[in-house]
This record gives C-alpha cells, structure tokens and sequence, in this order.
C-alpha cells in the first residue's frame, strides 16, 4: 500500500502528516494479522490522506472523511475534524461521560477507523460492499469490521470501555433512531443526520460481539456460518439466521 497526501494547502499537510505516518506505520501489523489469519488476499492500493472537505465534496459525497473506493481508502488524519464528528454524534444530548471518552480517545477512534476500512477487504466478507450493490444486511461486515480491530489493537481493558460507551449510546438513542430492524443496515445507510448513521454502526459491533461471545471468542466459526448463511441463498434476514436480536 502507498500513502498520498491530498491536500490543497502544503501548510495544512505539514501539520497532519506525522499523525497520518504512524497511523500508517500501526496499520503494517494489523494488515500481516489480516493475511494471516482473515483472507486479506488483496490490499488497497493506497491510503490517500485527505482533509474532510476534500474526502466528502471532491473524492466522493459519502458525509464521513474515511471510507473505500475502487481499491483505495480515503481518510481525513485531522484530529479536530475527528472530534467535531465524535462530539456530532451525541447529538446534542448531555452525555459528559461518553464526550470525555471521545477526548480522551479520538487517534484511538481514528485508528480504529483506518483498520475498519482495511478490514472491509478481506475476502471473507462476500458482499461487494465497495460497489454498494448491497440493500440490506451489511451489518454482519461493518460490525466485523469494527470487532476485529478493536480486538487487534486494544487491550481489554480498553476493548470493554469502547463497548459500554457503544451499548450506552444505542440505549440512548433507540427511541429516536432504533425503530428500525438491523437488517435494514445497507445501501440507504447514509441518510440522515450523523447520529442515525452511527446508531447502526454501534449496533452492529454489538451484534457482532455478542455472536462472537456466543462462539466464546472463535471468531472464525462465526465467519463459517456467515457464509454459509450467505452461500446458501440468504434465505432470511442475517439476524433471523444467527438468532439474535439488537
Ligand atoms: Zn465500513
């Protein structure tokens, strides 16, 4: 994988490229972890580093500075940026706890997004998540995409912390967000204010982690069921596959 810095003012890349090297440089260990042992077959061809404004009206309108396109994951390496989004999702709500979490925490979110883009690579997920040919049921994939890193670059210590953070949020918004199956997680996801697109990424890492517990932590026979549910014609939802509710 190359690096390309994208940014219109020198200046501004200055001040960010030493946060997006070491990024870059955590990611090396993680990605050997995914060729050994979850089918990264093929790695991106690029992490492109670019400030939000560019990542969401010039490479793509996608309203998140992080995600895959043709082989090539975009990400904005601005804390500030990060934050704003971190303190968005909260939605306004008085939640003093779950915002000190997000200071305290912001590079630890940023690169746990950066895994959870690379991740989405692996050939073990069998959606083309990337074309967005999908329409529903992509929460097994985003959920496993945010399990595996945190299991991979976090103690468990700090594993525990991120998923009480993520339970409390779903407690909190499930009236104003959660009125809607899991299931539903696919192509429209994008719509809506930055809370609601968050709440189904919460709980898909905690979909994910509760089959994954289930299976007492053999991550890959919940991947072999996943295909299998898949393989064998998708049947029903994902969630009346696996038996669980969220
Ligand atoms: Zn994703």
């Amino acid at each position: 994988m190359k690096q390309i810095f994208a940014f219109e003012n020198e200046n501004q890349m200055m001040l960010h490229k030493d946060l997006a090297h070491s990024m870059f440089q955590r990611l090396q260990p993680y990605q050997l972890y995914l060729q050994q042992e979850f089918a990264l077959k093929e790695s991106p061809k690029a992490v492109v580093w670019t400030p939000a404004d560019l990542a969401t009206t010039i490479f793509s309108t996608v309203p998140i500075p992080a995600y895959t396109k043709k082989n090539i994951i975009y990400m904005s390496p601005i804390v500030e940026e990060w934050q704003s989004i971190f303190f968005e999702q909260l939605d306004s709500r008085d939640l003093p706890v779950i915002k000190n979490y997000y200071e305290q925490n912001t590079k630890s979110q940023m690169m746990e997004i950066l895994a959870h883009e690379l991740t989405h690579h692996s050939d073990l997920f069998l959606e083309e998540f990337d074309v967005g040919d999908w329409e529903k049921d992509i929460w097994f994939e985003e959920g496993m995409c945010f399990y595996l890193p945190r299991k991979f670059l976090l103690d468990d210590q700090a594993f525990d912390e991120i998923s009480a953070v993520e339970r409390t949020l779903v407690k909190e918004f499930k009236d104003t967000y959660g009125q809607h199956p899991l299931s539903d997680f696919g192509s429209t996801s994008y719509k809506g204010n930055m809370t609601s697109i968050m709440y189904d990424y919460w709980r898909s890492f905690l979909a994910v982690k509760k089959l994954i517990d289930r299976a007492e932590g053999d991550i890959k026979q919940v991947f072999s069921q996943y295909q299998d549910w898949y393989n064998s014609g998708k049947k029903n939802s994902l969630m009346d596959y696996f038996q669980i509710n969220i």
